[in-house]
């Protein structure tokens, strides 16, 4: 099959051929001269978009195809079509009004058409003179002044056609299409696209290609000759939704570099040992002490998990768990049995959150949970955050440093350098998706002193869909909390347009009288941000006023750290009966009298930030509600995302179904980002779709590490290239 990269048009006339031309001046200016080469500028953009192996290039997919392969005559030319044309000059001119422009009219025998152009360089003038033959392409208009092209690209006429059609490439502001498909051409004859997939093995659907008209074994090189210069008989559909044979073939080779990287990261992590934390017999020691005093017992499920934890903790090789569980399912209880395990076998544990707020409560609930027992063993909670005074913070640090702290609970600034452990063996990650891989790492170097690692336990309340648990966290055991603490009533949501606020206003009048508490939660926070939205500080204002007698606070991202404590202090203790705040209270807050929760501008928010936010009512044993106040806005309509979304918080309360829905209106690449999860997303398959392929490289990836290292480690490079270290953390 030809590369073709010569077939691609120059582009002259738009913004391709290097450089913007410049627009016509006002004044009916020159146009400035016309720019050198950029190649320079273009190298930069390639690099900026992480072109820069030859692999990387030959990754780079196209957008969509055009169709250089015929001439189509003009008579045949319907209005929207995008085609290609030869045609003759037959005036050309140079108009003033109403503006600047270039007026060419071409001819090919059948039928006239007038091109366009609103930018251009005497060069292009002289291309374009009278009598001058030219093979052009753009999109037909039609119109009452007969078939028009505005800003076609043009050049001279003959030449061969191409056999394939021309890729067109996603790209950026100054890499031209002509050059990244030049680069591309070079990179794909010069890139190293021999197999690495072992001798005999080959995806599901590549097998029998006869039918498809391919050769019967599509490898690497044909596949990404085939999608970079696809011939023109291709069924275009197949390309469009990727079930042509060449992408499902690029699919599985994807799939499978990440399942590699993923399991490669597991036998990695088996070899690094950390402290092994014993516990007592059932029925003996801390922890049993620590169930005693406790006001309620575990559920199920609550215990299976700590008993799936423990059992990790009890081994040389360091944990790597993500404990799931809906809102409201009991993970810090999990997490404190936990930290007593750690502690009870003479070990220090850290508990990091991301808010302050969530912290704090945190801090709380575990000073009241565990200084008891820690006591009388000379231990105590030590506390750390940004916004700590200097000499509390000096305290706390040496207690950190000297072993007294057995627990550590903050946010980030648990995890600073100035931070010295004495013996950390548990890190517990509160929301863990809020944190970064870098945040992970740091917080596993905490040990590195003794060469060892500590056990890692990250918590999250979003959980993780099954097909995105298996192709991303090959590496990571999850635990699961299935089932809510027993005697939690079903939390009512209903979606009502904000034209009807004044009736939830009245509702929760009720719902103070009746002794309940209600969160109002706002999107944003200041009137500059964007006009439209109620803020919080109006809203706040709005709900004092019309509900006399009743404690309005206020919460907000940007208030001083104390006086959100006050606020959320009086909130706790059930003094304020109404909370106004922004998303700060997202995450973890647990207020069990709180009945009622309101979201204004619902729409504005994903799905699993509002399955968060419903998560704060429903905590105690009162029927709880989630009103969610939709804005249909100037369009007078939803958008469909946000009609998805609205639709999906009403019809259920189970988060692995909202995660589930979430996934399927989000797609993964959003679902986690690599921030979020480390590891690189997918850009080519897709994990609801390629089912068959991921299966196909889940068995493969084991065996290819067994059995051919250097293939596996060949194969991982090509695809993940610096990328594959990410995943280990
Ligand atoms: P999340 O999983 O969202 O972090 P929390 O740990 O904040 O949930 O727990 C939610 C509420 O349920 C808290 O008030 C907690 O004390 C309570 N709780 C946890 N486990 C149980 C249980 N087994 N029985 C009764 N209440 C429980
Ligand atoms: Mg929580």
């Amino acid at each position: 099959m030809p590369l073709n990269a010569s077939a691609a048009f120059p582009d002259l006339g738009r913004d391709a051929a290097g450089g913007k031309p410049a627009r016509a001046g006002k004044g009916g200016g020159k146009p400035a001269a016309k720019p050198g080469a950029t190649a320079s500028a273009a190298q930069k953009a390639l690099q900026k978009m992480g072109l820069v192996r030859d692999i990387d290039l030959a990754l780079h997919l196209p957008l969509r195809y055009e169709d250089e392969t015929r001439i189509t005559l003009l008579r045949n030319a319907r209005e929207g079509d995008t085609v290609q044309i030869e045609a003759e000059v037959t005036h050309s001119e140079v108009q003033l009004r109403p503006r600047r422009m270039l007026k060419v009219t071409v001819d090919d025998g059948t039928a006239e058409c007038v091109l366009t152009f609103f930018s251009f360089y005497p060069s292009h003038q002289k291309t374009l003179a009278v009598g001058a033959r030219l093979r052009i392409r753009g999109e037909v208009k039609g119109g009452f002044w007969g078939r028009q092209m505005l800003h076609p690209a043009f050049r001279a006429a003959g030449g061969e056609l191409p056999t394939a059609l021309t890729p067109v490439y996603p790209t950026v502001a100054g890499l031209p299409q002509a050059y990244i498909r030049r680069a591309t051409a070079t990179a794909l004859l010069r890139a190293d696209l021999s197999d690495t997939l072992p001798p005999g093995e080959c995806p599901p659907v590549v097998r029998n290609l006869g039918a498809a008209g391919l050769p019967s074994l599509l490898g690497l090189r044909e596949a990404l000759q085939f999608l970079h210069h696809p011939t023109p008989d291709v069924a275009l559909a197949t390309l469009e939704d990727h079930s042509h044979p060449a992408w499902q073939r690029l699919k599985a080779e994807e799939l499978l570099a990440q399942q590699l990287s993923q399991y490669e990261a597991k036998r990695e992590r088996a070899r690094l040992r950390a402290p092994v934390l014993g516990t007592a017999p059932a029925g003996q020691g801390l922890a049993q002490q620590f169930l005693d005093q406790l006001p309620f017992g575990l559920t199920g499920a609550q215990q299976r998990v700590v008993a799936e934890i423990r059992g990790d903790m009890a081994r040389s090789v360091p944990m790597h768990r993500l404990l799931q569980g809906d809102v409201g399912s009991g993970k810090t209880v999990v997490a404190a049995l936990s930290a007593v395990a750690c502690i009870e076998a003479g070990w220090q544990c850290a508990l990091m959150a991301p808010t302050e707020i969530l912290a704090e409560q945190h801090f709380g609930k575990l000073v009241g949970w565990l200084e008891p027992l820690l006591a009388p063993l000379g231990k105590r909670v030590a506390w750390l955050a940004g916004a700590q005074k200097k000499k509390e913070r000096a305290q706390m640090l040496a207690l950190v440093e000297s072993g007294e702290a057995a627990l550590v609970i903050g946010t980030h600034a648990v995890i600073q350098d100035q931070v010295q452990f004495r013996n950390l063996a548990l890190a517990v990650i509160d929301e863990q998706h809020r944190f970064g891989v870098a945040q992970r790492l740091a917080l596993r170097q905490k040990l590195a002193a003794t060469g060892m690692e500590p056990h890692l336990l990250m918590m999250s309340a979003t959980p993780i869909p099954r097909t995105l648990a298996m192709s991303y966290y090959a590496d990571l055991d999850v635990s699961t909390i299935d089932e809510l603490p027993p005697g939690r009533t079903p939390i009512v949501t209903k979606l009502i347009a904000d034209s009807r606020k004044d009736e939830v206003i009245e509702r929760i009048g009720a719902q103070v009288a009746a002794g309940r508490q209600v969160y109002w939660v706002c999107p944003l926070i200041e009137e500059s941000e964007a006009l439209d939205l109620s803020n919080a500080t109006a809203t706040h204002a709005d709900l004092s006023e019309m509900l006399p007698g009743v404690m309005v606070g206020l919460l907000h991202s940007r208030m001083p750290t104390a006086e959100k404590k006050a606020v959320m202090e009086l909130f706790t203790a059930g003094v304020m009966g109404v909370l106004v705040s922004t998303t700060v209270i997202e995450v973890g807050v647990d207020v069990p009298n709180a009945s009622l929760m309101v979201i204004e501008h619902a729409e504005r928010f994903g799905l699993s930030q509002l399955h968060q936010l419903r998560g704060r009512v429903g905590r105690g044993a009162a029927a709880s509600a989630c009103v969610l106040l939709y804005s249909v806005g100037d369009s007078g309509r939803l958008g469909e995302t946000a009609k998805d979304r609205l639709r999906a918080m009403a019809e259920t309360h189970d988060g692995f179904e909202i995660a589930r829905r979430d996934l399927e209106i989000r797609g993964p690449g959003e679902f986690l980002g690599a921030r979020q999860s480390g590891a690189p997303m997918l850009r080519f398959a897709d994990l609801e779709q390629d089912v068959m392929l991921l299966d196909w490289a889940r068995e493969l990836a084991p065996r290819m590490l067994e059995q051919h290292p250097q293939l596996a480690r060949r194969h991982v490079g090509r695809w993940l290239g610096g990328k594959a270290e990410f995943l280990k953390a």
